[in-house]
């Protein structure tokens, strides 16, 4: 089985993980989302490529879900001695070395879907992890400062990891989206797919961008295999981190059925919701999209799995 996922950080990568342990034999292909990238300290930084990276192939801090394990800050610390920031970003010392190893490849001429393939022979995550594109796609937000009255446009990371998302987003650009095209690979793997997932990730800043680079859609349209999601959002209210915000910059209610007739029908071939959220599922279906109510808390990988599984049966029905 060919299995194509459309993948943010977190809740992709921890998806990701129940997926494999269903269909361990499946053959996946991730397409990652690199709206989120940053360069900070002349280095490439690919926050959800490498969330995927290091939960799949194991050297993922549990507790944050993002950075590695039994990680130290020595080089962020005598950054800061240096008075050199940002001091908001966590890079570890041995998160260091992948953005240097990425940043010497990319100085050298290698495309990042090489550089990720690359820095995937190390972990062997068990998936072929591709970049959406090895062209810079940069996710903006609109904020006003609430001091000056002023308009300003941040990187995604300023408004997420600085600001916590504490401001109104007016408007969530992808910007060099327009220009971008999709990273070798990627439309073949969406084009031989026999079923493709959307995983809880960011509908708007995760997959929303994936989605924003020309030709992909359109692919996923065209592509002969269903697509089937699982809902970000349970109980009128994100899981984890504050995609409520964003949801609002592009006018979409923080709700599970939202977000499905967000994507539509002529995206969408099915759509999971939270068992606790089954009230949602008439209003789905009546926009087309075929709909079941499923536990969706990733609280471990069984239950995690679980998910999985019920996404590949509604694909499977949807057939
Ligand atoms: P990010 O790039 O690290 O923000 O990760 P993603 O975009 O892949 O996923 C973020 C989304 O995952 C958030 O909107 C959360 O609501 C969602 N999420 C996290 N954990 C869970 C979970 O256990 N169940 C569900 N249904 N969604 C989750
Ligand atoms: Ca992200």
């Amino acid at each position: 089985m060919r299995i194509v996922v459309l993948a943010g950080g977190i809740g992709g990568a921890r998806f990701l993980r129940g997926l494999k342990s269903t269909v361990p034999d499946a053959d996946i292909t991730v397409i990652g989302n690199t709206g989120d990238d940053i360069h900070l300290f002349g280095l490439k930084v690919c926050p959800d490529l490498d969330t995927v990276m290091y939960t799949l192939g194991g050297g993922i801090n549990e507790d944050q879900g993002w950075g590695r394990t039994d990680e130290s800050f020595t080089v962020k610390e005598e950054l800061a001695a240096y008075g050199v920031g940002p001091t908001w970003f966590g890079l570890g010392d041995r998160d260091f070395a992948t953005h240097i190893v990425r940043t010497q490849m990319i100085g050298a001429g290698y495309p990042l879907s090489a550089v990720t393939e690359a820095l995937c022979d190390r972990w062997q995550p068990g998936v072929r992890l591709l970049p959406m594109s090895d062209d810079r796609v940069e996710t903006h937000v609109a904020v006003t400062d609430p001091e000056t009255g002023e308009r300003r446009v941040v990187h995604f990371q300023e408004y997420w990891v600085k600001l916590r998302a504490s401001l109104d987003a007016e408007a969530v650009v992808p910007v060099g989206a327009e220009q971008a095209k999709p990273a070798p690979g990627v439309l073949d793997a969406i084009a031989g797919a026999d079923v493709i997932l959307f995983p809880p990730s960011n509908p708007v800043v995760s997959i929303g961008t994936i989605l924003a680079v020309p030709g992909i859609r359109e692919a996923l349209a065209a592509s002969p295999a269903p697509v089937v999601g699982l809902s970000p959002i349970v109980g009128g209210a994100p899981v984890r981190g504050m995609a409520d915000k964003v949801l609002a910059a592009v006018g979409v209610e923080t709700t599970a059925a939202a977000v499905a007739r967000h994507y539509g029908s002529g995206l969408l071939d099915g759509w999971l919701v939270d068992t606790s959220d089954a009230d949602a599922v008439t209003e789905v279906e009546a926009a087309g999209i075929p709909c079941r109510a499923v536990p969706l808390m990733m609280t471990d990988t069984d239950a995690t799995a679980a998910m999985a599984r019920a996404a590949l049966d509604l694909a499977e029905a949807a057939r």
